[in-house]
Order: structure tokens, then sequence, then C-alpha cells
């Protein structure tokens, strides 16, 4: 059965098969191509600066932040528990251990007035998430890191073209880690970045991301001979991949305008709802410039979100929810702390439902999700 409004529809936007046959007559396919280099500008452009390497997805993009952090045995990085299990897994790969804070009801964020009681003598970082491509509080964050002397890595991966008080999101971490996976709002199948804006950083990311060798270098003539230098892994994506995500960078301005505005028209929609105390809708606070990344909606109660799906799945219309929150999943049991209660994240989770939401997705299928909603919710 196909759907008649899907989730997501993985979109083309332009020349990724012309750059894909230019690649192949380069004759170049590995990691760190002209295809690569041109994406690694573009991103550069816009978050800001800083020292970007392209990956193979975000979850990379991670683990690499962590290297480069220096997390080790029994180091704590606090995080809030409603996210993706990569921002936990990069750093339980290398032993440390996650500390989960609750989030706050508006924007789902990690609530920044919580970091402080959550800090001890081994918390070494703190990994925000920008959930739906709505920014954390970055101010107080970075204040609280400067103060402690914690990194602070961005869990980016939602966050490509959105802002805080104007300035991009990924620029404001000593790391921050993109995803262009299908999901997200330019896409490369598989895929991602790490941002380096600690400078002392960069040259050890090069080496990291190439198995731990600094062919980089030998590639730029700085060195005579490449050989092992440090730890390493093989976190590059080809010049095929490279090649089909140049295209939809380029086009990254107008896909991120196209998603807002069918954000735009949902919020609208749901006004009537929300007013008569049927649905929450997202908060964006006026700090926030936004990606319209999710578009998701607050039932009143949790048996009212499974009903929800389900009557929507029913009429055809694709609506998901969201993360288990880490703190209560097995693995977050075994490797994770929790050191107070989780209210919203419990909470919220629980209530939320993701809607429709991708560039090729027109006003009436909106109106059809809008119908279903309505009448599941009545
Ligand atoms: C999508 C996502 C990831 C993982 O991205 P990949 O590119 O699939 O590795 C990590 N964190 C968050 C918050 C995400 O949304």
């Amino acid at each position: 059965m196909t759907r008649r409004v899907k989730f997501n529809v993985p979109t083309l936007v332009g020349k990724e098969f012309a750059y894909i046959g230019e690649a192949l007559q380069r004759g170049h396919l590995s990691g760190n191509g002209h295809f690569s280099q041109l994406c690694e500008k573009s991103i550069s452009g816009a978050v800001g600066g800083g020292r970007v390497l392209l990956t193979h997805s975000c979850t990379a993009a991670l683990e690499m932040a962590a290297i480069l952090s220096e997390i080790g045995p029994g180091d704590e990085v606090i995080m809030p528990s409603f996210t993706f299990t990569s921002t936990a897994n990069a750093f339980v790969l290398r032993h440390a251990v996650p500390v989960f804070i609750d989030i706050r009801p508006d924007t789902l964020n990690m609530d920044e007035t919580l970091i402080e009681a959550a800090i001890t003598p081994r918390t070494k970082a703190i990994c925000v998430v920008h959930y739906a491509g709505v920014a954390c509080d970055m101010d107080v964050i970075m204040d609280i890191a400067r103060r402690h002397g914690l990194r602070v890595i961005e869990d980016a991966a939602q966050a490509l073209h959105a802002t805080w008080r104007g300035r991009p999101l990924g620029s404001f971490g000593d790391f921050a880690a993109l995803s262009f996976h299908e999901t997200k709002n330019v896409i490369s199948g598989e895929g991602g970045a790490l941002i380096v804006n600690d400078p002392s950083a960069a040259e050890r990311a090069e080496i990291i991301w190439e198995k731990g060798t600094n062919r980089a270098q030998f590639y730029r003539g700085e060195v005579a001979k490449y050989t092992w230098v440090d730890v390493g892994s093989s976190f590059l994506p080809s010049e095929l991949t490279a090649a089909f995500l140049y295209a939809q960078l380029e086009d990254g301005v107008e896909t991120t305008a196209r998603r807002v505005a069918a954000w735009n028209r949902y919020h609208a929609a749901f006004g009537a709802l929300e007013l008569s105390g049927r649905i929450r809708r997202p908060v964006v606070p006026q700090d926030c410039g936004h990606n319209g990344h999710i578009y998701y909606i607050l039932t009143n109660e949790t048996a009212q979100r499974d009903d929800v799906v389900k009557r929507m799945s029913e009429q055809d219309v694709a609506a998901v929810m969201h993360y288990v929150p880490l703190h209560s999943a097995p693995a977050g049991l075994r490797f994770a702390r929790t050191p107070a209660a989780m209210p919203h994240t419990d909470d919220l989770a629980a209530r939320l439902i993701r809607l429709p939401l991708h560039p090729q997705i027109d006003p009436a299928q909106q109106q059809a999700v809008v119908a279903a909603v309505t009448a599941a919710v009545a």
C-alpha cells in the first residue's frame, strides 16, 4: 500500500546526477577529493567559519568529537535523554558516562538551568542537541562551560541553517556534528560533517579522520611521507557521496525555505485546535531562527497520542512518535547516570507526534494531515 501522505520523501534538488558523473570523470572516488572539499567550503560558509571535515554520518562526527575532546574512561558528559542514541554512544564508546538531565517543556531542548547541579569533578563536556532545528540557550550554556572549564559539543544533526540570536548553530561549541541522513533537511543518503571551531584541534581532527595518519598533510605537500601518528578510524565519505551532497548544499537555503513554509502552514492550521485545548503546538522562542526540520504536536495524554497515530494511519497519513528517552532504555540504564527525576522528558516524549514534512509536501496533502489530526483529537 502506498501512503497518501508519506512522512518523508528523499528529494533530488538539482545537479546530483551531473555531479556524480563529474566525480566519475575526475577519476578520484575515495574521500577528500574535489567534491568533498567543495562541500567543506560550503558548510564552513553556512556555519560561519570553522574547519569542516566531511564524514559518513553525524554519528561518526560525534565519535570524532568525543576523541578530540579527550573524553576517557569514567569521564562524564552532560546531555539530554530526549535524543538519538548516537549522542550518547559516541561517549560510551570512550568508556565515558552520559549524565542525563531533563528538557525544557517549551522547546524540548536540554534545560540549561539544570546543568550546574549535574556537574561533578568527572564532568568533561556538555553535549547539546538542538531538537527540530530550534536552538538551545547557547549564551547560558557557553557561559557555564567557560566557568567550569568544560568542552561543548553541539549535536547539530537537525540544525543546519538554523540560528541562535542570529548566529548559525554549529558555530558555538568546540565541535559540532551535522547529519545528511535522508531524513534530514540536506541529504546524501548517509552523511555528516564535523565542524572544528577550536583551531588548536584542527590538525588532530584531520589525523583521526584519516585512520590515524598524517595523509592529509602529505597530500598538501607538508610532509614527505605519511605514517601512523595517532588513533583514528575511517571517517571519510566517498567522492560519490560528496558529489551528491554538494548539489544538495547548493540548494540548502531554498530547501530550508520550502520546509519553513510548510511548517508555517501547519502552524497556522493548528492554531484553533491549540486554542480549544486539544493539542499543543511547537514553541519557538524569539531568539531561535529555526529551519523547519520537524513539525510536531503534543496531545494531552499518551493514550490519546497512540490513538491519534493509529487513526491517522488508517487514513493513510504517516505520523510517527520520536525518541524513547535514553535514560529509560536498556542501554541507558546500563551505561548512563540520571541524577534527578526527568518529569518533562517522560511526559513530553509520551505525548509527541511528528507530522509528515518534506520538500515535496503540498498544501493539499497538509490539509489532509490537518483534517486527520482534527478528526482524531475531536
Ligand atoms: C539524525 C541524528 C543523529 C544521527 O545522524 P546520522 O547521520 O544518521 O549518524 C544524531 N543525533 C541526532 C539528534 C539526530 O537527529
